[in-house]
C-alpha cells in the first residue's frame, strides 16, 4: 500500500525534529569537515528511516515515490538547518545520471551508496581551455584492453577535495568533431595517478579544484553511457544541474539574502520607511515570487515524466539575476560593513559580506548567464544558432589555444 502525503510528511517532520537543527534555533557553525561528516550521518540515517532516494528505484536503496512526496520532503526539510550542502552536484546531479544512464551493474554498484552518502560524488567537466565551450575539451582516455587510461586537467571541480568519485567526461576520438568524440567515466578519486588541488577563492575558503590525471586506469565497466556517447550524458547532466541550482531542488546553491531576511534587516537598521530601499525590497519579493513559479513549472514538468529542457536555463537566469540583486540590497543596509568586517562583528556583517562575495559565483556556475541567454535565445525564441566557423571538422585539426 502507498503511504499517503499526510503520513509520508508526518514521518519527515517526526526524523528531522529528531535529527536536525530548526532554522528558528541558534545557527549551526559547521567546519568544512564537520559538515562533510554530518551530511553522511544524515543520509545514513535518512536512509534508514526510508526517507533517502525518494523517488530512486527501491532496489537500489530509493523509495519508489513520484516527485511529489519529494515536494513534501524539501517544504519540510526547508525549515532545518540539515547539512545538505555536499550532496547538491552528488545527489542532484550525478545519481539522476547513473539512475538514466548506468548500466546495471554500475546502479548496484553506486546508487544507494550515493543515496547513504557512503558515497559523494562530483562533477569533472571545465577545463582550463575548455568551460563554456566544454564539448572542445581535451582531457583524453585511450583504450588499452580492458581499461581505459586517462591523461589531463579538470578545473573548478566543487568539493572534489571531499569527494569519492567524480563523472569525467574525456575525449576518447580526436578524429571525430568535438561534440562526438567524447565519452563519460566513472573515476574513483582514491585511484593512483589523481592529484587533487584545492584552489583559494576570495572569500577565503576552498570550495573548488584543479584535478590532474596522469595515467589514471579505469575499468571499461566504467564507462557511463557508452563510448561516443559522453555529450548526451553531458547533456543531461548540466540541464540537471541548472534545474539544481535554478528550481532549488538540491537547496543547496539558493539565494542566500532572501527578501524576508533583507526586510527584517532593514526594519532593525532603521531603514524599513526609506522609499528607495522599499522600493528594491518590493522589487526583490516580486522577483522571488517569479523564481518560485518557474521552479514550481519545471518541478511540475518532472513529474509528468517529462526531461528538464531550456526551462532549466530560465530558471537558472533567473536564480542568478536574483543573487545578485539581493546582494546589492544587502551590501546598501549594510553600509561599511559590508565590505569591510572583523569576525567579531555582532551584526552578522561577516556572513553578509560572504553572501555579496559569492554572488558572483551564480552567474558563472552551471553555465555563465550570457550562455543561459544563447540557449533560450535559440531552443525558447527560435533564433538562429551561433556560427561556427569549425563545425564538423575533426576536433584534432581544430586550433586552440
Ligand atoms: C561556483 C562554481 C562552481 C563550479 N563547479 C564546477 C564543477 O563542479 N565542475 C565543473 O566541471 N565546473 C565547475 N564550474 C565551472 C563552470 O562550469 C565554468 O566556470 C563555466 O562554465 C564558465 O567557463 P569558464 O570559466 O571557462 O569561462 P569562459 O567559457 O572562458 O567564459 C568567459 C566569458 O566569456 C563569455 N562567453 C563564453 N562563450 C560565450 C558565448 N558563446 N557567447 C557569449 N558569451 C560567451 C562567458 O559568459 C564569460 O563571461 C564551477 C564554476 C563556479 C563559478
Amino acid at each position: 500500500m502507498t503511504v499517503t502525503h499526510e503520513e509520508f510528511r508526518q514521518h519527515t517532520r517526526e526524523f528531522l525534529a529528531v535529527n536536525a537543527v530548526p532554522r528558528t534555533g541558534p545557527p549551526v557553525e559547521w567546519t568544512e569537515h564537520k559538515m562533510v561528516e554530518a551530511c553522511r550521518r544524515f543520509h545514513g540515517a535518512l536512509a534508514d528511516a526510508g526517507l533517502g532516494g525518494i523517488t530512486y528505484p527501491v532496489e537500489h536503496g530509493g523509495q519508489g515515490l513520484d516527485k511529489s512526496y519529494l515536494e513534501v520532503f524539501n517544504q519540510e526539510v526547508a525549515k532545518y538547518q540539515a547539512p545538505l550542502l555536499p550532496t547538491a552536484i552528488s545527489h542532484g546531479m550525478c545519481l539522476p545520471v547513473i539512475n538514466e544512464f548506468g548500466t546495471p551493474e554500475q546502479k548496484a554498484r553506486h546508487q544507494a551508496r550515493i543515496i547513504r552518502c557512503d558515497e559523494i560524488w562530483c562533477q569533472m567537466f571545465s577545463e582550463p581551455g575548455a568551460g563554456s565551450d566544454v564539448a572542445s575539451l581535451a582531457m583524453r582516455a585511450v583504450r588499452d584492453g580492458d581499461e581505459w587510461v586517462l591523461n589531463g586537467q579538470k578545473v573548478w571541480t566543487s568539493g572534489a577535495q571531499y569527494c569519492d568519485f567524480g563523472l569525467c567526461v574525456a575525449r576518447t576520438d580526436p578524429a571525430q568533431p568535438k561534440h562526438r568524440g567524447l565519452s563519460m567515466f566513472i573515476v574513483d578519486l582514491t585511484l593512483p595517478g589523481v592529484d587533487i588541488r584545492p584552489l583559494r577563492q576570495m572569500n577565503g575558503s576552498s570550495h573548488f579544484n584543479e584535478i590532474y590525471l596522469t595515467d589514471v586506469g579505469v575499468g571499461h565497466e566504467c564507462l557511463v553511457g557508452g563510448e561516443g556517447n559522453g555529450w548526451n550524458v553531458a547533456v543531461a547532466m548540466l540541464m540537471y544541474e541548472r534545474v539544481a541550482i535554478g528550481a532549488g531542488s538540491s537547496g543547496a546553491m539558493s539565494q542566500a539574502m532572501g527578501s524576508a531576511k533583507l526586510i527584517k534587516e532593514a526594519r532593525r537598521r532603521g531603514r524599513g520607511r526609506d522609499p528607495v530601499v522599499r522600493d528594491a525590497l518590493a522589487d526583490l519579493y516580486i522577483r522571488e515570487r517569479i523564481q518560485k513559479f518557474i521552479g514550481m513549472r519545471i518541478r511540475q514538468a518532472a513529474e509528468s515524466g517529462r526531461a528538464p529542457g531550456p526551462e532549466g536555463s530560465i530558471a537558472k537566469l533567473n536564480a542568478a539575476i536574483l543573487s545578485r540583486r539581493s546582494s546589492d540590497v544587502a551590501i546598501e543596509l549594510a553600509g561599511a560593513s559590508g565590505q569591510a568586517w572583523d569576525a567579531a562583528d555582532e551584526d552578522g556583517a561577516d556572513e553578509w559580506a560572504s553572501a555579496v562575495i559569492g554572488a558572483p559565483a551564480m552567474a558563472i556556475a552551471g553555465g555563465t548567464n550570457e550562455v543561459q541567454r544563447n540557449i533560450i535565445g535559440e531552443r525558447v525564441l527560435g533564433l538562429p544558432k551561433e556560427p561556427d566557423p569549425f563545425k564538423g571538422q575533426p576536433w584534432e585539426e581544430v586550433p586552440r589555444s
